[in-house]
């Protein structure tokens, strides 16, 4: 068994972009080299900037490579919650940019003939419990009526044509949800940024900010100092103590994928007919998905600690006892891959953009970040360029953590991972 993202493993093996001299100066330096990070760079080098970009390690190797590759519709939070908190009008507005998020990245794909195999496959949110299909009936409506969004629900009946599992009481199925191969997305992403002009520095590490009085930054790196116009912090859940402001706004919950064998097309279809991306409604629930060469990846939060490979392995065994008891028929299939990563959520479970002291940030995509990086980087570029009225989460503000002395170690998850088990397992 390999101990590291399938997407990665499968993807066209990536140039070395490391070693390179820092320039003195440039107009923007984008400090991450995941999806925000390379969406800003292509879109921001598109509309004539000169851009810098600094990766820690290489590119792909936060959560963007690591990830479900699930481009999902809707947003992080209920649209009951959303409606509550921000008003049915703004409720709306931010449900739509996630719809529009799922387009740019098929735009981008398309633009940039991104070969990753992007597909509208679908996504079937899974009623854990009957309850859960119950609550499913009205929010199809509340969809339908209040954010102009058609879904079709699956009776348990209904499902085994989509589903060969009998663990699921009904299903809610988006038919727009699409699926692709993140690991060559984000390969094609970094070559569209290169192609735009963008420079991408690999192995060198944003160290330190400082703000220039007249305007600008300096920016610290492991191989020396830069002078930039503008800066963006695209480092999400992997955010160091270089930027500790967000470190207290964002909370990093690990999540582990493991991936079966090649079952063969037949076996692959018994498994998911038409290979929809699958996510259950627990608290604490699955993703499930087939790969393009006909492999099971299933997902979970697992095991309630930071992703490291002990971890990793205690949560693939978790992972493996949770597809058995979906999918029986997987027993002793052989898993090929497991790994894990960190999902950046926010306090208030909504991503946050926007500018703080000069620097410009998007993170906080509570597990909806492959389509909203996408999008929020294209925002951002926007946002640089004198148009602040391009960013979709304006006005959301990003409170801190309410813990005392947060300063990025969620020593609580464990004990708000267990509650949520427990409340998963009443009916
Ligand atoms: C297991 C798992 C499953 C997921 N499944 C899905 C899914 O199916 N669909 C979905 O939409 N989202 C999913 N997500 C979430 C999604 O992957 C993230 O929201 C998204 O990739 C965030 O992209 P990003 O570019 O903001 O951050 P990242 O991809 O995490 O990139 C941040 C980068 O910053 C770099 N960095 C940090 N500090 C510095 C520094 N000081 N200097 C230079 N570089 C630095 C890091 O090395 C890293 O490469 C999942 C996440 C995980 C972990």
């Amino acid at each position: 068994m390999k101990q590291i993202p399938y997407w990665l493993d499968t993807a066209p093996a990536l140039p070395d972009r490391s070693g390179k001299d820092m320039p003195d100066e440039a107009d923007v330096v984008v400090i991450g080299g995941g999806i925000t990070g390379l969406s800003t760079a292509y879109h921001a080098a598109r509309k004539g900037a000169r851009v810098i970009l600094v990766e820690k390690d290489k590119v792909g190797s936060g959560a963007s490579g690591r990830n479900g590759s699930m481009c999902t519709q809707g947003i992080t939070i209920s649209t009951a919650e959303a409606r509550k908190r921000y008003g049915q009008q703004r409720a709306r507005e931010l449900y739509d940019a996630f719809r529009d998020a799922v387009d740019a990245v098929e735009e981008i794909t398309r633009t940039e003939e991104i070969d990753c195999d992007f597909h509208r496959a679908g996504r079937l949110a899974v009623a854990a419990k009957p309850r859960h299909f119950e609550a499913m009936r009205s929010k199809q409506r509340d969809l339908a009526e209040n954010f102009g969004h058609e879904t079709q629900l699956l009776t348990r009946g209904e499902l085994k044509s989509e589903l060969s599992s009998d663990f699921y009481h009904g299903a809610l199925l988006d038919p727009d949800s699409a699926a692709l191969h993140v690991g060559k997305y984000v390969h094609g992403l970094a070559e569209a940024a290169e192609r735009a002009g963008a420079e991408i520095h690999e192995r060198n590490a944003a160290t330190g900010l400082t703000r220039l009085p007249g305007g600008g930054f300096v920016v610290e790196t492991l191989h020396g100092s830069i002078r930039a116009k503008q800066v963006m912090a695209a480092t999400d859940a992997y955010t160091d103590r270089s930027l500790p402001w967000f470190r207290k706004r964002l909370i990093n919950v690990g999540s582990f994928i493991i991936v079966t064998e090649p079952l063969g097309e037949e076996r692959a279809k018994a498994l998911i007919p038409n290979g929809r991306l699958v996510v259950d409604s627990k608290n604490i629930g699955h993703y499930i998905r087939l790969t393009p060469d006909n492999r099971l990846a299933f997902g979970g939060r697992a095991a309630f600690t930071p992703s490291n490979p002990a971890s990793d392995v205690k949560s693939g065994d978790i992972l493996k006892r949770d597809m058995t008891a979906s999918f029986p028929q997987l027993a002793g299939v052989r898993i090929d891959y497991l790994w894990g990563g960190r999902v950046g959520f926010s306090w208030d479970r909504i991503p946050h953009a926007g500018e703080v002291n000069g620097l410009y940030y998007a993170m906080g995509y509570c597990g909806h970040g492959v389509q909203m990086a996408t999008y929020m980087g294209r925002a951002v570029a926007e946002m640089m360029d004198g148009r602040p009225e391009a960013n979709p989460l304006r006005g959301l503000g990003f409170p801190k953590v309410p813990v005392p002395f947060y300063n990025g170690t969620a020593w609580f998850l464990p004990f708000g991972g267990a509650y949520y088990q427990a409340k998963d397992k009443l009916r």
